[in-house]
Order: structure tokens, then C-alpha cells, then sequence
């Protein structure tokens, strides 16, 4: 149920949503992978938006050179812990949710532990090799896997509800190479925009999610285009014949 102060605090999106729908956001628990770029603004609007409990996993300090565009962290914070300074930053915006933090590395051999019984995964990390993990994860425990990711001016997102729509081993075979990309704050910021809204979509039941298609950001024209995926039957992760069993 909810209080006379959550009935306030989210007063103009119950007007969407429902009482039913805030509740479903109070009694969700979603893993937010990553506290940098995307983690920030993801993890920003899910805590005002009233997502009961939020699950950080970082392993960074926070450095001068992550300012540009990691909005959670200030200046100074530079050298804390990310996940020190989310929680405090969060439980300010929100303290009427629960926030849990987890410093360490996601790898496959601890993220069915860390994912515990979320009732969803963000990607907000920023290489594949750990994408690919939690896409396995996510197949594993049967819970949707909100990708998102970017590079300069560029960014992508698609929802990945296993089973039902192509994953991102479908989408995405293989890796590309490991860099320092460059990056402006605004992408991340639009692009976490996007995985928000489809989990606030996802939990509430409202509305079409970005299932099936990849969502694709270019903010060098500021021109958006959609394309078509489809779930690959030789796909290792969700396919007949799969092989990854993370
Ligand atoms: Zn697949």
C-alpha cells in the first residue's frame, strides 16, 4: 500500500499509472549495472520515479575526467567510491526507497549471485565482454535486460525480454574492439532516458516496449531510426542449440 506521502510524492505519474502501477514500482527491485555515464541518469529517474529498490554494482572511483557526463558524482567526490556517492546521492533525492550497493567486478562467475531475484537488469556498463554476461543472466533468471549503450554523438537501446525477443548475442555476435571512446554527457543522458522510461513501462504495464527493435541515436544530425531485429535460432545464448548456461 501506498503512504499519504508517497500518494503525493508521486501524485502526477499515478495519473498515469495507476495506484496499482505505483505500487508495482514500490514493491520492484531492478539491477542497475553500472554507476557511470548511462548508470547516472538511469539510476536518477528510477529513484524519483519511486522504483522501490535499485541495485548498483560499480568497482570505480570516481575521477576528474568522469565529470563530463557522470551526473551522479561531483567534484567533490573525486576519489570516493561510485557506489558511495550514488547511494548518497539517491537516498537525498529519494529517501522513501531502498538503495543497495555493491562494489565489485560483474564477471560470469558472480553476476547470477549479484542479480539475486531482481525483477530486471540495466545495462549501463560500457564494454560487451561484460554485456554479454549480463544478457546471459538475464535468459538464466528469465527477466528483462534493458540495454543501453554509446559512443560520441551515437548511442543505441533495445529491451530484451528472453525468450520472446531477440537477445543481445542475436543482435550483436561478437564484440567490437575495447577503446577509449569519446563521449559527450548529453548521449548517455538520452540514451539512459530511453532504458528508464521502457522499465518504468516494463513494471507499470503501460504502453509498447522497445522489443525486437534497436533503437538508434545519432545527435550529430539529431536524426533517430529504428531497426528491425529478430531473434537468431543459432543464437548461443537464446537459441535451439545454446551453449552459454550462465
Ligand atoms: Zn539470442
Amino acid at each position: 500500500m501506498l503512504s499519504h506521502r508517497e500518494l503525493d510524492r508521486y501524485k502526477r505519474q499515478i495519473m498515469l499509472f495507476g495506484e496499482e502501477g505505483q505500487e508495482r514500482l514500490k514493491k520492484a527491485n531492478l539491477f542497475i549495472a553500472g554507476a557511470g555515464g548511462l548508470g547516472s541518469p538511469v539510476s536518477i529517474y528510477l529513484a524519483v520515479a519511486g522504483v522501490g529498490t535499485l541495485t548498483l554494482v560499480d568497482m570505480d572511483i570516481v575521477e576528474l575526467t568522469n565529470l563530463n557526463r557522470q551526473i551522479l558524482h561531483s567534484d567533490r567526490d573525486i576519489g570516493k567510491m561510485k557506489t558511495a556517492s550514488a547511494e548518497e546521492k539517491l537516498t537525498a533525492l529519494n529517501p522513501d526507497i531502498t538503495i543497495k550497493v555493491i562494489e565489485t567486478t560483474i564477471d560470469g562467475s558472480n553476476s547470477t549471485e549479484l542479480v539475486g531475484n531482481a525483477d530486471g537488469i540495466i545495462d549501463a556498463m560500457d564494454n560487451f565482454p561484460t554485456r554479454y554476461v549480463l544478457n546471459d543472466t538475464a535468459i538464466k533468471k528469465n527477466i528483462p535486460l534493458f540495454h543501453g549503450a554509446i559512443r560520441g554523438l551515437y548511442g543505441q537501446a533495445t529491451t530484451i525480454l528472453p525468450g520472446k525477443t531477440a537477445c543481445l548475442r542475436c543482435m550483436f555476435p561478437k564484440a567490437p574492439p575495447k577503446e577509449v571512446f569519446p563521449v559527450v554527457g548529453v548521449t548517455p543522458g538520452l540514451i539512459g532516458m530511453v532504458q528508464a522510461n521502457e522499465a518504468l513501462k516494463y513494471l507499470t504495464g503501460t504502453g509498447e516496449l522497445l522489443t525486437n527493435r534497436l533503437f538508434l541515436w545519432d545527435g550529430l544530425n539529431t536524426h533517430v531510426e529504428e531497426i528491425c531485429v529478430e531473434k537468431d535460432p543459432g543464437c548461443p545464448a537464446c537459441g535451439e542449440k545454446r551453449t552459454k548456461t550462465r
